[in-house]
């Protein structure tokens, strides 16, 4: 062990030791790996070993198909056998809706590239899963790419790579404590204290007293996980063949051929926490006592699906545990706050995620970002509401328990709900408000009679209605938005100005006017579709999507400059916004000052007096219609409101929700972050450049930016398409086509209540981004005909907005 090294790993699970495997090959190999105990003495030692190319998130399944091809690379290059089996694998549905989702997800896998996959009969499920009972199954989702590993083989392959490299792997030496000392780290560690430039967690099962040593809670849980060996089976013993893997959804089990039996592993919906602080250091190599009469309900069903264990004898329990985040996504990347300190960990699933985690990390610390999109997994998707240790608690169970169930996009799942409330919360339940929730905080979704019930689909709800006419009183009266929930930061101090202008890529607002801010990464790619406004005082505000607050701050405090400071605001400001061509005669009723079209013009920000509340009002709308957001401070929320509301009774004031919000920016093809914006798209495949300032002479980013400008064109855009949906309408991730060929995909989708038309934007091949241009697209499974119309197709001149 050397007293220094660029990079120290705690943790030798599968996780810790692809991290250290992807530095090493990435160039960094000047790093060590410090194990307590010895490789794979966490979790990792008693893991299935089960790898799937399937997950219902895109990003993951990505993720998880990188992993997977990795896998025999790691056995080549290392020579150490990983027991890798790649039988295939079956998931199985026997609920029509997961038949549904099935034959959707299927489309959208080949959108992501899992090309190697198709849909099954029952039929041929039991064809090539001779053991499997098909009563009740509808149909199946077959992949090449899915099976099981040696675990102990893996970590080992992963770890002599890294060693090969020029990593060091240094066991039986606990990591005791973490000091920040100038830009380094000291790790105190039984066998001596090194010096780091980083330190990453990749403590599996200890991963919460890890981040403790650095002032961190993270929101992360062990919960036990049973899965149980037979003896021999003679069906199976009799096969000339391997069994594939098998995903029992419905039946909560996943089943693979182990030797001549089989193994069966359970998701339990009554869940178990186990050691929510972490486990004690002392924790050996050991099981935890099986709890049968907890999963009895999930057995019994995996008897019936695999009618031969009824006879068949159990040769081993194994009751382990295993760390979940409360979206059950890993916590990776760069934690806020702690300089040098990385994030590995929260991986229920190493084996078919761990590649894929180290690559991430491993391309983050080394080029200051990863190459692909890392948010599903971004420890900065959380914030200190997440370290709560009920929240935890109910939202890893919830996760756990769900684990095979589906959850559909118009779905509320209401663990660590509600947590945070608007003032005005209450006045709009009453008011009908059926509620979502971003980053904790409640927004409202629509207004629906007390009596409505949303039931949950992969196709147009029961609240289509109720959203039409939402979006139908913005367009023709006045529509009242809870605005809570978007982010805002407040920016001053003496080099406020120069700050901002280096680090958006656009041209800054001039006192009294906001503008829509595009901000890049290093690399030219997007980094935050913002509004900046310049409240002429020396201060300046920038607001975005709530959800992304951890985030932008992270980046925001990375880049930060003396003479600058950068609050998030988002707590102590809330507000409403007013949309419609009625809204000013409603905003010129509460105040006394000149808001006509000449004094307060499209996109102008000043201080108005809004009946007793000062406020901040910005004159612009998500929305396309003539439009005002008005922010007022927390606690006169709810005045606003009833101000709002009472003053504008007879012009018809209608509250409505974030349905029909996304439902009116689609009809102006408005991009919204995490669809048609993403941090590995560039401004001129999104569109974002006509934005950019390109005469200012610096600004983060612009060097790229700049050659993609002049270069050939990227390989995709964005185009708006009407879609020839029935009953359904696009989401995102599904294929486009065009002459049979796929040429795209779709961003986001919906229906344009105002226009009447399914809606879809969608990155294509440039030279079919041209409107008429007839394609194809699947929504929810089904291949629909589809055309590039004009962008904006709700009042393409923005006459509207600028009323
Ligand atoms: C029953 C069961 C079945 C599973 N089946 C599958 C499956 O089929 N497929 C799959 O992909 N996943 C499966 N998993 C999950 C998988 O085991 C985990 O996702 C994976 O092991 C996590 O790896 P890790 O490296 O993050 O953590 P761990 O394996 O827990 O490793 C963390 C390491 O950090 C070390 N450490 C902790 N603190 C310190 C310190 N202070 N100093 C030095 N070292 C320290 C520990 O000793 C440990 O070795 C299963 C898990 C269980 C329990």
């Amino acid at each position: 062990m050397k007293s220094h090294y660029r990079v120290v790993v705690i943790g030798g699970g599968v996780v810790g030791a692809s991290v250290l495997y992807h530095l090493a090959k990435f160039g960094w190999p000047d790093v060590a790996l410090v194990e307590r105990s010895v490789l794979t003495a966490g979790s990792s030692w008693h893991a299935a070993g089960g790898v799937h190319a399937l997950n219902a998130d895109p990003n993951m399944a990505a993720l998880q198909a990188y992993t997977i091809d990795l896998l025999s690379e790691i056995e080549r290059e290392s020579g150490q056998p990983i027991g890798l089996h790649m039988t295939g694998g079956i998931t199985v549905a026997s609920a029509p809706a997961r038949w549904e989702w099935l034959q959707s997800a299927y489309r959208i896998f080949q959108t992501i590239g899992i090309e190697d996959c198709h849909l099954m009969t029952p039929a041929e499920i039991k064809k090539a899963c001779p053991v499997i009972d098909i009563e009740g199954v509808i149909g199946g989702l077959w992949a090449d790419r899915e099976g099981y590993v040696d675990t102990t083989g893996t970590v080992q392959a992963y770890a002599k790579c890294a060693r090969l490299r020029g990593a060091e792997v240094i066991e039986h030496n606990r990591v005791l404590e973490l000091h920040r000392k100038g830009d380094a780290w000291q790790v105190v560690t039984e066998q001596g204290t090194i010096t780091a430039e980083h330190v990453v967690n990749a403590a599996g099962l200890w991963a919460k007293r890890v981040g403790r040593m650095v002032g961190v809670d993270l929101p992360v849980s062990p919960m036990e996980h049973h899965y149980l060996l037979t003896e021999n089976i003679p069906e199976i013993a009799a096969l000339d063949r391997e069994l594939p893997l098998v995903v029992d959804l419905e039946g909560f089990t996943y089943m693979r051929q182990d030797l001549k039996g089989m193994l069966v592993g359970i998701y339990e919906i009554q869940h178990k926490h186990w050691m929510m602080d972490g486990a004690p250091w002392d924790y050996g190599i050991e099981l935890l006592q099986e709890d049968i009469d907890r999963i009895g309900d999930e057995l019994a069903l995996s008897f019936k699906r695999y009618p031969c264990l009824q006879t068949a004898g159990i040769r081993k329990w194994v009751n382990g545990a295993f760390t979940f985040s409360p979206d059950g996504n890993p916590l990776v990347g760069p934690v806020p706050g702690v300089p040098g300190f990385w994030s590995a960990c929260a991986v229920m699933a190493g084996f078919l995620q761990g590649g894929g985690v180290g690559k991430t990390l491993a391309e983050w610390m080394i080029h200051g970002e990863p190459e692909a999109d890392a948010w599903p997994m971004d420890i900065a998707r959380y914030g200190d509401f997440a370290a709560n240790k009920e929240y935890i608690k109910q939202t890893t169970g919830q996760f756990y328990s769900r684990r095979f169930v589906m959850t559909y996009p118009n779905e509320q799942l209401w663990a660590g709900r509600p947590l945070k409330m608007a003032p005005a919360y209450e006045a709009m339940t009453a008011a009908g408000a059926r509620w979502g929730c971003s980053w904790g905080l409640e927004v409202p979704l629509y207004f629906a009679p007390r009596d409505f019930v949303e039931t949950p689909s992969l196709k147009r709800s029961e609240a289509h209605d109720i959203v039409a006419a939402e979006c139908r009183a913005v367009r023709d009266a006045v529509g009242l938005l809870d605005i809570s929930g978007f982010s805002r930061y407040e920016v001053s101090g003496p080099n406020a100005e120069r700050w901002l202008d280096r680090l958006m890529a656009g041209r800054l607002p001039k006192p009294g006017r906001a503008r829509l801010a595009p901000m890049l990464a290093p690399s030219g790619k997007l980094k935050g579709d913002l509004t900046l406004f310049n409240w002429g005082d020396g201060s300046w505000w920038i607001m975005g999507s709530y959800y992304l607050r951890q985030w932008h701050m992270r980046w925001f405090n990375d880049h930060l400059a003396d003479g600058v400071t950068v609050r998030d605001i988002s707590d102590s400001i809330v507000g409403f916004s007013l949309s419609g061509p009625k809204s000013r005669a409603l905003l010129e009723r509460v105040t006394d000052a000149d808001v006509s079209n000449a004094a307060f013009p499209f996109l102008a920000c000043r201080p108005l007096d809004i009946g007793l509340i000062r406020a901040r009002v910005g004159r612009l709308s998500v929305v396309g219609e003539l439009g005002y957001e008005l922010n007022c401070p927390t606690a006169a929320h709810n005045k606003l409101r009833q101000t709002l509301l009472e003053a504008g009774k007879d012009l018809g004031v209608r509250e409505y929700g974030y349905n029909a919000l996304l439902s009116l920016r689609l009809e102006k093809s408005f991009g919204i972050w995490s669809a048609e914006f993403r941090q590995q798209y560039t401004p001129r495949m999104t569109g974002l450049d006509r934005w950019i300032d390109w005469q200012k002479a610096d600004f983060i980013g612009r060097a790229v930016a700049l050659a993609e400008r002049n270069g050939k064109g990227p390989e995709r855009v964005l185009a708006t398409l009407e879609v020839d949906a029935l009953d359904a309408d696009a989401s995102g991730y599904e294929p486009v086509w065009s002459e049979g060929r796929r040429v795209g995909y779709v961003t986001s989708g919906g229906y344009g209540h105002r226009l009447g038309k399914s809606l879809a934007m969608a990155l294509i091949e440039p030279r079919l981004a041209v409107p008429g241009t007839e394609l194809r697209v699947h929504v929810v499974g089904v291949e629909r005909g589809a055309r590039v119309i004009r962008p904006s197709p709700y009042d393409p001149a923005g006459k509207a907005m600028r009323a």
